[in-house]
């Protein structure tokens, strides 16, 4: 599979075929996703108006990558600690990584999986990500009692929460 910035690339060139550009976008999110595939695809189409025929709107594939890469740029930081972590850890010979998030050995893909692919949070994908972040970061955190990115209590063990959507942990796999 080709690299997040090669698709990237692919997106921005407008002389491609409109129907190329919005394969390569949808093939970005094989890399970094942070509500889950299907759920970030719909936030992007939603919030950009992608339509169908991306000739109608050209641009709008522009502006969803431009949302998408400023939430990555939030997590890059993290998951290079992380792959640093890791090679530490191989290095003293333990070979079962230790995280306290599923999401940081993926690159933080899936940072606020949508288990419902039509719920997710109406704020962007940078907002969420750097609320999750910083939730974390605090320690403070407590997903089962509070959700990290609306901050509603009305929460219940394992389930979606029902206000924004997102599980709080993420999904137990990547894909
Ligand atoms: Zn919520």
């Amino acid at each position: 599979m080709t690299s997040f910035a090669a698709c990237a690339r692919q997106v921005r060139d407008l002389s491609l075929d409109q129907r190329v550009r919005k394969v390569q976008l949808r093939n970005c999110l094989f890399h970094f996703a942070p509500f889950g595939f299907r759920a970030t695809w719909n936030s992007l189409v939603s919030t950009h108006r992608i339509p169908d025929h991306i000739a109608a709107h050209p641009a709008s594939l522009v502006h969803a990558l431009d949302e998408l890469e400023a939430a990555r740029a939030l997590v890059a930081p993290r998951a290079a600690a992380f792959a640093a972590l890791r090679r530490r850890q191989k290095r003293d010979g333990r070979r079962v990584p230790m995280t306290l998030h599923p999401w940081d050995s993926w690159g933080c893909h899936a940072i606020a999986y949508c288990p419902d692919p039509q719920r997710y949070p109406d704020e962007s994908l940078p907002v969420v990500v750097g609320r999750v972040l910083e939730a974390c970061a605090s320690g403070a955190a407590d997903p089962v009692a509070v959700c990290m990115v609306c901050g509603s209590k009305d929460r219940r063990p394992r389930r979606a929460c029902p206000n924004c959507g997102v599980l709080p942990g993420g999904r137990s796999d990547p894909i």
